[in-house]
């Protein structure tokens, strides 16, 4: 197996719908492999599958690789010399494979109708084997060129005759390789089915696309989720046969992931409420729309982070790494072998401890934008940054911002009455009246100076400044929440304090 070649990896998803956390762990850990060897990381379109084509898939792929900044060094949006770097459009090119692979005995043509091909699934089908498989067992049986005579074969060629070219699989042979995670992986392959290598239509399928193009791509290490293991052995022999083992790239097959149910899928996000995709999908064909990571809430950085410590760990306690990090300390021999757990709520802690790990500015930039899409309208005045790092030790999702900040921008909507009318009585009215004079007076607005004048008069009105403590929250915020409510004082400014002050006495009189 080739090692000395230069690090040139891929991920080859087919455009069929969402991206799946499990597809963008695939893209990272490529990614992290590539610059960790200065290699090149290559996105190719696996469009073959017609029937399976789903319109605006593909430009959805490059928007979530964009959002998590994952972009590709080639593909058919960065151009590159291997293209084109989509399947359909390299459509010519693989069928000389497939017919090489006949004229050498490893394939053949196969012209069995649809019809054909249920009537032997009936006749071959016993209790221990319900679904029969196009394998050694049935090919001598069935309409194609290792039974039919030369000519015959010839003249349905030549006919045009629907037909498809499948591998014919040895049989009782063990072929292997060395995968990077799992290490020696074998196959029988009588196990293993006639697999179609081009198809009626003129494409190949996956199985030959693959091998074609992670050749004639310059591939030196091939990684993908563990659901392809089973296709190896076909992999194996098409390497053989076509370009020889030495030339077939290195590979390793990543962990499945894991929901409360057993394999992650669409249908867990709906049921337990989180996102399984990178960002939101709406299926063209339904209309039905997938949440996404980062319409969530997700900052790119943690889903970077909890999707790269899904299978893999650098061997200490470390959990927050950031991308570069990654790169340096990222490596395939601590990838597990057995499926990686996504737990939820482990996720929302790296996004909550990522809001925390940001540059102030970075993070102001980004809340900025949540609230402007949430409708709300900053001035350039605001002290945005300040009210950010106030509040963002409360915060998990982004949307939370709007919550907790909401009030800073906008005269609560509501103010809680209900949690002050019950302990409402004379003194505190007279409390309120007082500290309003006060405030108005005051020359330095900050905080400290706030609660200092707070507490003093408390003190003189004989109240513990407890008691008045939560009035005066649910004064300026409407409800039982938020930081420290002289800070909060301070940024709303003197004017809007007192007036929100005496809004709350009026509703209490
Ligand atoms: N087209 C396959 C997919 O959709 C790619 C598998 C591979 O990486 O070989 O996942």
């Amino acid at each position: 197996m080739a090692t000395d070649k230069k690090v040139r990896v891929r991920f080859a998803p087919s455009p069929t719908g969402g991206l799946h956390l499990g597809g963008v762990r695939t893209v990272l850990y490529n990614y992290l492999f590539a610059r960790q060897h200065g290699g090149d990381f290559i996105l190719r379109i696996e469009d073959t599958d017609q029937t399976r084509f789903v319109p605006g898939a593909e430009e959805y792929i490059f928007q979530c690789l964009a959002w998590a900044g994952l972009e590709p060094d080639e593909s058919v949006k960065q151009g590159g010399a291997y293209g084109p770097y989509r399947q359909s459009e390299r459509k010519a090119l693989y069928r000389q494979y497939a017919e090489q692979l006949v004229a050498n005995g490893q394939a053949y043509y196969a012209f069995d109708t649809p019809e054909e091909l249920e009537q032997m699934r009936q006749d071959f089908k016993t209790e221990q084997n319900p679904s029969p498989q196009y394998d050694h067992h049935v090919r001598d049986k069935m309409r194609n060129s290792l039974n039919l005579q030369k000519e015959d074969v010839d003249r349905l060629l030549q006919d045009n005759t629907r037909h498809v070219i499948r591998i014919k699989m040895p049989e009782n042979e063990t072929v292997g390789f060395n995968d990077m995670i799992r290490g020696d992986v074998s196959f029988n392959t009588s196990l293993v089915d006639d697999k179609v290598l081009l198809k009626a239509d003129g494409m190949p399928t996956y199985h030959l696309a693959v091998v074609v193009d992670d050749y004639l791509m310059k591939i030196s290490h091939a990684f993908r989720g563990e659901e392809w293991l089973p296709s190896a052995p076909v992999h194996i022999l098409l390497w053989k046969y076509l370009y020889g083992e030495d030339h077939m790239p290195r590979w390793a097959h990543f962990p499945l992931i894991l929901g409360p149910g057993g394999k992650l899928s669409k249908r867990d996000g709906a049921k337990y409420g989180f996102p399984v995709f990178a960002m939101n999908w709406t299926d063209p064909r339904t209309g039905e729309l997938t949440e996404g990571f980062k319409e969530k809430g997700f900052l790119p950085e943690a889903f970077i982070n909890l999707l790269a410590v899904l299978g893999w760990n650098d061997g200490t306690e470390q959990e927050l790494f950031s991308l570069d990090e990654l790169i340096q300390k990222f490596s395939m021999d601590r990838v597990h072998s057995s499926g990686a757990k996504f737990d939820y709520e482990k996720a929302k802690w790296y996004n909550h401890e990522w809001i925390k790990k940001l540059a102030p500015a970075d993070l102001t930039q980004r809340v900025k934008e949540v609230l402007t899409a949430k409708g709300l309208s900053i001035s350039d005045k605001a002290p945005l940054q300040k009210i950010v790092e106030l509040v963002k030790d409360r915060i998990t999702l982004l949307p939370d911002f709007y919550d907790q900040t909401v009030y800073f921008f906008k005269v609560p909507e509501t103010i809680d009455i209900t949690a002050v009318r019950p302990k409402w009585n004379e003194a505190k009215q007279l409390f309120f009246a007082e500290l309003i004079r006060s405030y108005e007076l005051m020359s330095a607005w900050d905080a400290a100076a706030l609660e200092n004048d707070f507490k003093e008069i408390a003190a003189a009105s004989q109240l513990k400044p407890g008691e008045v403590m939560l009035p005066l929250r649910i004064m300026l915020v409407g409800g039982k929440f938020g930081p420290h409510v002289f800070d909060i004082a301070e940024i709303l400014g003197k004017e809007e304090t007192i007036q929100r002050i005496r809004h709350t006495l009026g509703l209490l009189i």
